[in-house]
């Protein structure tokens, strides 16, 4: 078995609220990666694996909640058992190709009742990979680092730290409802909530008589249920409220009016399923639905705190992190929820609220024409219709 032992960072902070975070991250890993052990200890955590790939690697670096983590050899807490194990750490990190390579060791003591100071230990176990293994010491710049840490009941030896994403574990900062569109920025706007551990729950709008085929969206809400163990999908047909803007709304206001009504249908999901906010991938500008004066007309329809984690973003940072996250490639697909004839040439850039006002009382704005489908998504797949 191979053990992946986990720091948490900004968790540690949490003071009482900390085994709480634990145990939602926990729970998380288990539901994602499905470790064979899960060992908590005191600000970090150990999962077993029968084997550990780079896939795995992948996708823990991307689990909300996570700060760094590394594949460990385990050792007893003694100098002699340290200094071996760290060799066969090294040789398993360089197929035994040794000779000559630099290395560094640092070592942390999280239990002070250890006899050597970090420095002490640093350099026995150095002094032992250089005769042993015919390494060189670069501190600075190693090619290979070599961390040590030396923990209640055992010393943990890794020879490669990777990055986390950080954040909090999904779940841990209450529920919210996501818009998603079948664009790039939506998607990437549910992983940026996610990270700061709000669990989401999706709502997709779409023109039945326009479109029946929802692979994408499915595509979606399964890449981001690799990140957040369960998600539901809901999907709601707009044609109606569609059809009725085009026929009494200017043009220049249909879009605008719109997406107050998909705020609405989204506040409508929340209440059922006692969500907090609503969260959009608007970013500043972006496209005219998105200026400032719009977005305050827009965002006015509902009084859930309305949350755009993009809204600062550039589109070359949204697509980076799309990327990452694996929701780019899908998101470039081929796919249309709105009638044309709601996305004017010259659209309103500045909204007047009297105007929206007006213009929505020849609409049906009030409640659900259909009641929404819900699909289910669970660690990266869709499992069920409700
Ligand atoms: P995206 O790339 O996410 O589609 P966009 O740049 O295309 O964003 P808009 O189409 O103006 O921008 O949409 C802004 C936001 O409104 C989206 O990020 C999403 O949160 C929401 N939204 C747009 N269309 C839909 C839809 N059909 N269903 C649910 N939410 C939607
Ligand atoms: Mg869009």
């Amino acid at each position: 078995m191979q053990q992946i032992l986990v720091h948490y960072g900004e968790l540690a902070l949490k003071g009482k609220n900390r085994t709480y975070f634990e145990q939602k991250l926990a729970q998380n890993v288990r539901r994602l990666l499905l470790p064979k052990t899960v060992e908590r200890q005191f600000g970090r955590m150990l999962f077993g694996f029968e084997t550990v790939d780079d896939a795995l690697l992948e996708r823990m670096a991307l689990i909300p909640g996570i700060r760094h983590f590394a594949l460990i050899h385990t050792a007893k807490t003694e100098v002699e058992d340290i200094a071996n194990v760290a060799e066969q750490a090294v040789v398993a990190a360089t197929n035994g190709k040794t000779k000559g390579l630099s290395f560094g060791v640092s070592a942390q003591r999280s239990d002070k009742r250890f006899p050597l100071t970090s420095p002490e230990l640093s350099r026995e176990v150095g002094t032992h990979l250089r005769q042993r293994l015919g390494m060189r010491v670069n501190l600075d710049a190693p090619e290979l680092p070599v961390h040590i840490e030396v923990c209640k009941h055992a010393a943990y030896i890794s020879t490669r730290k990777h990055r986390g994403i950080g954040g909090l574990p999904v779940g841990s900062s209450g529920k919210g409802v996501v818009l998603l569109s079948g664009g790039i920025d939506s998607p990437v706007a549910a992983y940026t909530m996610m990270k700061r551990g709000l669990e989401v729950v999706l709502v997709h709008l779409y023109n039945s008589s326009i479109n029946r085929d929802f692979t994408k969206i499915e595509a979606l809400a399964t890449q981001l249920s690799r990140y957040q163990p369960r998600i539901r999908l809901y999907m709601i047909d707009l044609e109606e409220f569609q059809r009725h803007t085009i026929a009494h709304v200017p043009a220049k206001y249909r879009m605008i009016i719109y997406k107050r009504q998909m705020i609405r249908a989204a506040a409508q999901i929340a209440e059922k399923e006692k969500a907090e906010a609503i969260v959009t991938g608007d970013s500043l500008g972006q496209v005219a639905s998105q200026t400032l004066g719009n977005i305050s007309a827009i965002y006015d329809v509902c009084d859930l705190p309305l949350l755009s984690p993009l809204i600062a973003f550039d589109k070359e940072e949204i697509i980076e992190l799309g990327r990452k996250i694996g929701s780019y490639d899908i998101s470039t697909e081929e796919y249309c929820d709105i009638c044309s004839y709601l996305i004017a040439k010259h659209p309103e850039t500045h909204a007047s609220k009297a105007k929206v006002a007006t213009y929505e009382q020849a609409l049906p704005i009030e409640g659900l024409e259909q009641p929404a489908r819900i699909e289910k998504f669970s660690n990266g797949e869709k499992i069920s219709h409700i």
